[in-house]
């Protein structure tokens, strides 16, 4: 049985690098991040251990018991920022500079007379974040919400992406919209961040070559899910854990090629732990069905 690691997967360089100042012994248990940086328990956890406090965002700012506060690699509205400060908190921002990317790029665009609109998910932290300044916007996921577009009057659109999406999805919907007879003008900056296309076109390489992905990530990310839902689609069976004890020896059984990728949030250490156990499992799966052919 062969086993393949996607070629990319597991933890981006902005949400690493946000872990690692809210890990930084600098704080010394004084430090509450807003708003959820990762969907994945065992960080979360692990963050807890070493003093950080959690609150699930801005509107929980009541509950904050520290003097620090971080702003996750998911970025925030400024005006959020401005809000902590002026609590009396001092802000240190993780905002990914990818993010701040998708910021500046939708800013831009209303200023040269476009309607912004966000495709992604509207209750996302990253996307609260990306509209949060803006006086006006429309957030679409569907062509369900084509209908949001036709209401609002505007037929100049500016259009970014949440830097997680699905690209063919993202493409999809870019296409359709330039099609409606609703909408005169069209500007699409495509802001999916490298990391994840990265991650996208790994497991699609992988899920062609494999007839069993494990996927590992928090049972809540989003992203973890499309990746299941990408192996799905092409007919590969796929299995969602979050550690290395959800793995089951039956889903082995019978199978040639096991892939092994992991959601943006999932640390590296969880990921091996996975990989070391699959490797365990595959080889008593091996001797069991050598048994059987000899029996
Ligand atoms: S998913 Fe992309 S944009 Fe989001 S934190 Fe990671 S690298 Fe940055």
């Amino acid at each position: 049985m062969k086993v393949s690691l996607a070629s990319a997967m597991g933890t981006c360089f902005g949400v690493r690098d946000a872990i690692d100042l809210a890990m930084s012994p600098e704080f010394h248990s004084d430090l509450t991040i807003v708003g959820q940086l990762v969907h994945n328990p065992q960080v979360s956890e692990s963050l807890k251990q070493n003093g950080v406090s959690l609150v699930p965002g801005i509107e929980d700012i009541g509950q904050i018991k520290t003097k620090k506060v971080m702003i996750t690699a998911h970025g925030a509205a400024e005006k959020t920022k401005q809000k902590l400060h002026d609590a009396g908190f001092i802000v240190y921002d993780a905002s990914c500079p990818l993010v701040m990317r998708v910021h500046q790029t939708i800013k831009s665009l209303v200023t040269k007379g476009y309607f912004p609109v966000v495709i992604g998910q509207k209750d996302h932290v990253e996307v609260k974040g990306i509209v949060g300044d803006l006086e006006a916007h429309l957030v679409i996921n569907t062509e369900d919400d084509f209908e949001k577009i036709k209401d609002s009057g505007y037929r100049k659109l500016g259009i970014v992406s949440q830097t997680t999406q699905q690209t063919d999805k993202v493409e999809g919907l870019v296409e359709k919209i330039r099609s409606l007879d609703y909408v005169d003008d069209v500007s699409f900056v495509n802001t999916i961040c490298q990391p994840t296309q990265d991650r996208q076109v790994a497991v699609h390489e992988l899920a062609d070559q494999v007839d069993l992905m494990i996927v590992i990530g928090g049972f809540n990310s989003s992203n973890t899910k499309k990746l299941v839902h990408v192996c799905e689609e092409k007919g590969v069976e796929a299995r969602h854990i979050e550690s290395f004890h959800q793995l089951n020896q039956e889903w082995f059984i019978g199978k040639q090629h096991i892939g092994i990728t992991a959601g943006t949030s999932t640390p590296e250490d969880i990921i091996n732990q996975v990989h070391s156990e699959i490797l365990k499992i595959a080889k008593e799966v091996e001797g069991l069905e050598e048994q059987a052919l000899h029996s």
